[in-house]
């Protein structure tokens, strides 16, 4: 297995996790680009969102439901936050095992660089 999130899950590679339930995982963000920076990611591996299908429907909705959940019980609710998905170059992904970015405590710019 040479996918770096897959080891994350296997908990063959630190991470501090925020949450994890049967379908996903989430954790802090190695490099934080806001005071909260968390990722949300299927605990099955899927490389990009290209590679989703319907039957995946469900899991995205939790995907994003679980970002809500973590911004709200840290308080970010109110004030807000960003949730991406980064898809291949042009969109910035750099690890290819899909993961929802939560970013949160602080005014955030658009559009994005
Ligand atoms: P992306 O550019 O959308 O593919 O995002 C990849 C994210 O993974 C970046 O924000 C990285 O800082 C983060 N990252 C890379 N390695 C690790 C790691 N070992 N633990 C936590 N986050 C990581
Ligand atoms: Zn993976």
């Amino acid at each position: 297995m040479s996918c770096l999130f897959c080891k994350i899950v296997a908990g063959e590679i630190p991470a501090k996790r925020v949450h994890e339930d049967e379908q996903l995982c989430a954790f802090e963000d190695i490099d934080p680009q806001a005071p909260l920076h968390v990722l949300i990611i299927p605990k099955r591996h899927i490389s990009t969102l290209n590679d989703l299908y319907q039957s995946d429907d469900a899991l995205v909705g939790q995907l994003v439901r679980r970002a809500a959940l973590i911004a709200k019980e840290r308080g970010y609710d109110g004030a807000g936050y960003r949730t991406v998905l980064n898809c291949n170059s042009d969109g910035g992904q750099t690890v290819f095992h899909i993961h929802l970015h939560l970013l949160a405590g602080r005014r955030l710019g658009w559009p994005p660089g």
